[in-house]
């Protein structure tokens, strides 16, 4: 059950909700909304009357659970924010909003790297720069990553080139390290199943990325957007990155159906990830044309300056130039199927009426 406060009432009004609930056995955790605060009970609670809990003080609403991630059903953001403007740089990702194409190598390779990559893909007109320092390989003797030393050179050349970073991390105890580091915290496919790392995702301030496992349903990867945010984070982004079949031509199936599911069931930001969906670069401008038609909100994709020399996934490296061509493409298709915000975001000019 999700009681839902009035945006008025004050949070000692919701800790005592939150008392008289424990007083009758019921666990709860208390979640900070948009503009409001929430309460989620996680006990069951068949055996109290429905006004026991409408007349809780302050209570506006009482939203009684069918879902298994409701969260996500009625509460994430619909917007996630993403960067400091003081910062890397800020930019809005979601509903109603423009596309945002992120980009960058599979892995932080050198700090010379990411610095002129930067330069490149924010050139070619990406919005938010991607690049792994912590990298999960298949393969124990694969390249790991540069680790916080590759975080850093990230931060850095996100700073030169004034976008927002993403990075993922793997390891809860990686995640205060690298947190002045970046922007955006991804969780990799491989862990979207590890629960301790959600949770301790979930209690801090900055947007989470969390793309779909190898082989998780919809409602997997929903319910794992749900530790997330009911340990109080509500800025989750969902990411469909190909899942596994048995078809081998691709190195995963892109599953766009999610997209079209998942925005249709929750109001969290939903992108697509072209590179590992296909593991070939001579399919991923024609994936992301796809992915923007069917609902994305955005595209995660890898470029790479030299993309056959990449340390990492070289085969579906893309180079600037593609990446050029897809952030034209989305903007000309949600220009065609009238998603683009069209408020402008500077004051508006009073035109003269003639
Ligand atoms: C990545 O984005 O670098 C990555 C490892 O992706 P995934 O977790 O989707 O395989
Ligand atoms: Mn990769």
């Amino acid at each position: 059950m999700i009681l839902s406060f009035r945006k008025s009432a004050s949070r000692e009004c919701v800790e005592s909700a939150v008392r008289r609930l424990a007083e009758n056995g019921l666990n709860c955790q208390i979640v900070a909304g948009a503009d409001n605060l929430v309460i989620v009970v996680t006990s069951p609670c068949e055996a109290l009357p429905g006004h026991f809990f409408s007349h809780l003080e302050g209570v506006e609403k009482v939203v009684k659970l069918t879902a298994r991630s409701p969260l996500a059903a009625e509460s994430g953001c619909a917007v996630v924010q993403i960067g400091s403007p003081a910062g890397r740089g800020r930019i809005a990702l979601g509903q109603g909003k423009e596309p945002v194409v992120i980009a960058g190598p599979c892995s932080v390779e050198s700090r010379e790297q990411i610095l002129a990559t930067a330069q490149a893909v924010k050139a070619a007109g990406a919005q938010v720069l991607r690049g792994g320092a912590f990298k999960p390989r298949t393969n124990p003797y694969d390249f790991q990553g540069l680790g916080l030393d590759g975080l850093k050179f990230m931060a850095e050349a996100g700073q030169a080139s004034g976008m927002p970073v993403v990075s993922e991390v793997m390891d809860v105890r990686d995640i205060e390290a690298a947190e002045p580091y970046l922007d955006v915290f991804q969780v990799g496919a491989r862990n979207m199943y590890n629960y301790d790392l959600l949770k301790e995702l979930g209690r801090q301030t900055k947007p989470v990325l969390l793309k779909r496992g190898l082989s998780a349903t919809i409602d997997e990867l929903l319910q794992a957007a749900e530790y997330i945010l009911v340990s109080g984070n509500l800025q989750v982004i969902l990411c469909e990155r190909g899942i596994r079949t048995y078809e081998t031509r691709v190195r995963n199936t892109l599953d766009l159906s999610a997209v079209v599911v998942l925005k249709s069931l929750t109001a969290l930001p939903v992108l697509v990830d072209p590179s590992h969906a296909t593991g070939k670069r001579a399919y991923v401008r024609a994936l992301s044309r796809a992915a923007i038609a069917c609902g994305a909100d955005g595209l995660i994709v890898e470029a790479h300056l030299e993309p056959e020399r990449s340390i990492s996934d070289a085969a579906q490296a893309i180079e600037p130039a593609v990446l050029k061509e897809i952030v034209d493409d989305a903007a000309v298709l949600s220009d065609a199927l009238g998603k683009r915000d069209r408020t402008p975001s500077l004051p508006d000019l009073k035109l003269p009426v003639s």
